[in-house]
């Protein structure tokens, strides 16, 4: 050891190429990571060569064994040696092809990198001959040809990874945190790909299959079929220059990992971090704090306005107009997750404890939630949900008040709504005041909340005075042009020491007025970026009106309106459920009728 440092430090080392299978190694190390990585290369490739069907398998984790087979167009005999061969591909000739890349594979390292770290054959069949030529590789050299009966397509087995490289193997979690990854990769092909048959065994058993039609039927099958009937599309408006399609499931199914958030972009599975931040911005003030929704983004964009070439698992793509696709992305995620109300059969206690198809797989899970989940069980709602009304909540006639807290409505399509009035009235201002501070999440939507406006001024009797920190006080102070705009005059007063002179007007509050000045200072002063919807969020939930207060009708029916053009009907800003809904053949099924 310190040997090797009085050489380093003593005198230059002299600087060669590396033999072929240093380099190997070394790319390998790049590309493949763990079992999850294997297979993604190998769904790739499987996909590149046009399978309907394609079927994963994995033993302990996929260490011991990892298996993907497909019906796709198969290799021909004389060109099985070179697949395994670094840079060696079919897909890319020329560097004009690398910059309209219409394959998931274009680099040719992934079965040479594979074939550098672990065991690997690959048995397949061009043809309908029913005859398939098998080519078996050793990390450390040696490799058999043989025949064997087959129809067309191709089986690459994986055997043994890392085996040979202890420092690699021991950076694997156990075999079922590998499976668990495994099934990630495989789940989000499958949703990527809902055209393609997918099944998926872990040590030998089933845990996921498919059946290649489209995206409904593939979340069905992963998810459940309640999971299915609570999915909305995603309307976006056509944002050139590109598409974006998908699914979102309720808010009843939501999830306390991202890992059901998928993004596709043109086929590709990709994890390009704004477009994660984008749509987390669409649906985080519709869920609860930590929660992640199911959630399926299909991005269409011409292949010159894409890089797949800049990283080496190809996890992530260059997008020319990324920022204007992130903002399409939350907006559309916004607006088809907040429209969606809460319906009799789906309400978040059915999503609480239900399980995806995944959960099969044994992972630990502590003792107390499951038996939690047995006591839930019995009050599980099973009414199917329906699919929601076109231009729903648009136009809800007000019928009645209850307890002086919800109100009763009837939609054109004859569902019955109950209202938390708080909470609609609550969203309705809180748009108005975002557009009102120019910052309304949806900021390519043109206002429309029908020319109403908060008055928002309110002189202070007597100035309040807030004593911050130095941090504080210049955050503030960068601020004050933004917070005079809501009505929240700070005035410097020396020091860290504001004035708040005047501040947003709201009618019968039943706070003190100095108590919520220094707060809403505070929260302005907060080391947030959020700390604008922050403010518009303690406004709209001071102002709006409380439950406990008798409505008259037509008071109901203005605060009903007041949900007509926000784009969140159903969620107050807290990110609570303000719409229950029963419809029409809920009741005509209950009843009898
Ligand atoms: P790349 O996918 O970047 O071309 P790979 O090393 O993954 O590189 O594969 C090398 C070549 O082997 C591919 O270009 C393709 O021609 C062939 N190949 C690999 N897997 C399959 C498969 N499942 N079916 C048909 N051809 C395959
Ligand atoms: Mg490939």
């Amino acid at each position: 050891m310190s040997d090797a440092r009085n050489r380093i430090i003593n005198r230059p080392m002299r600087i060669k190429i590396l033999p072929d299978v240093v380099k190997e190694r070394i790319a390998a190390g790049e590309v493949i990571e763990r079992p999850a990585s294997v297979v993604r290369e190998l769904l790739d490739n499987a996909l590149d060569a046009g399978a309907g069907a394609i079927r994963v398998e994995i033993r302990d984790g996929g260490i011991r064994t990892i298996r993907v087979s497909d019906d796709g167009s198969g290799i021909l005999a004389e060109d099985l040696a070179l697949a395994c061969a670094p840079h060696a591909t079919s897909k890319v000739g020329s560097l004009a092809d690398l910059d309209a890349i219409h394959s998931l594979g274009f680099r040719g390292e992934a079965l040479a990198s594979i074939a550098a770290v672990a065991e690997i054959k690959i048995a397949s069949a061009p043809d309908e001959s029913g005859l398939a030529t098998v080519l078996s590789l050793r990390p450390e050299g040696g490799e058999t040809h043989i025949s064997a009966a087959r129809v067309r397509g191709t089986t690459v087995t994986v055997r043994n990874l890392f085996s040979a490289l202890p420092a690699r193997r021991a950076v694997l979690r156990g075999p079922r945190s590998e499976a668990v990854r495994v099934l990630t990769v495989v789940r989000t092909y499958a949703l990527a790909y809902p055209g393609v048959r997918f099944t998926f065994a872990d040590d030998g058993r089933l845990i996921l299959q498919t059946h290649g039609t489209e995206l409904t039927s593939a979340i069905t099958s992963i998810y459940g079929s309640d999971a299915g009937r609570a999915l909305r599309p995603l309307e976006a408006a056509a944002s050139e220059p590109a598409a974006i399609t998908g699914m979102i499931a309720s808010r009843a199914f939501s999830f306390p990992t991202r890992d059901h958030v998928v993004v596709v972009v043109n086929g590709r599975p990709v994890s390009n971090r704004s477009l994660f931040v984008a749509a987390e911005a669409g649906y985080r003030p519709l869920l609860r704090k930590g929660r992640h929704p199911l959630l399926v983004v299909l991005l269409t964009v011409p292949p010159d306005r894409v890089d797949a070439n800049i990283h080496p698992a190809k996890a992530e793509v260059l997008l020319r107009d990324e920022t204007t696709l992130a903002a399409a992305l939350r907006t559309v995620v916004h607006s088809t997750l907040g429209a969606a109300p809460l319906t009799i059969g789906e309400e978040p206690l059915a999503g609480s404890h239900f399980q995806p198809m995944q959960m099969r797989l044994p992972i630990a899970r502590p003792k107390h939630r499951i038996a939690e989940r047995a006591s839930r069980r019995h009050i599980r709602a099973t009414i199917p949900p329906e699919a929601d009304e076109p231009g729903h909540i648009t136009t809800l006639t007000a019928i009645a008040q209850f307890d002086d807290s919800l109100i009763l409505a009837r939609s054109a399509a004859g569902a019955l709504y109950l209202v938390d009035q708080h909470r609609a009235h609550e969203r309705a201002l809180y748009e108005t005041l975002k557009q009102q501070t120019g910052s309304l999440l949806n900021e390519d939507h043109q206002p429309k909340n029908d020319g109403k406006t908060i008055r928002l001024h309110q002189m202070l009797l007597e100035p309040v005075l807030v004593e911050l920190t130095s941090l504080q006080a210049m955050r503030l102070a960068q601020r004050a042009d933004e917070l005079a705009a809501l009505g929240l005059e700070c005035q410097p007063f020396g020091g860290t020491v504001f004035l708040v002179r005047a501040m947003p007007n709201i009618p019968d509050a039943a706070h003190s007025p100095t108590a919520f000045a220094a707060e809403l200072a505070h929260t302005a002063a907060e080391d947030t970026n959020d700390w604008l919807n922050q403010i518009c969020i303690s406004l709209a939930c001071r102002s709006a009106t409380r439950r406990g207060q008798k409505l008259p009708l037509v008071r109901q029916q203005e605060l009903l309106d007041g949900l007509r053009s926000v784009t969140a009907k159903a969620v107050c800003p807290h990110g609570s459920p303000l719409l229950l809904r029963l419809t029409a053949s809920y009741l005509a099924s209950k009843f009898e009728w």
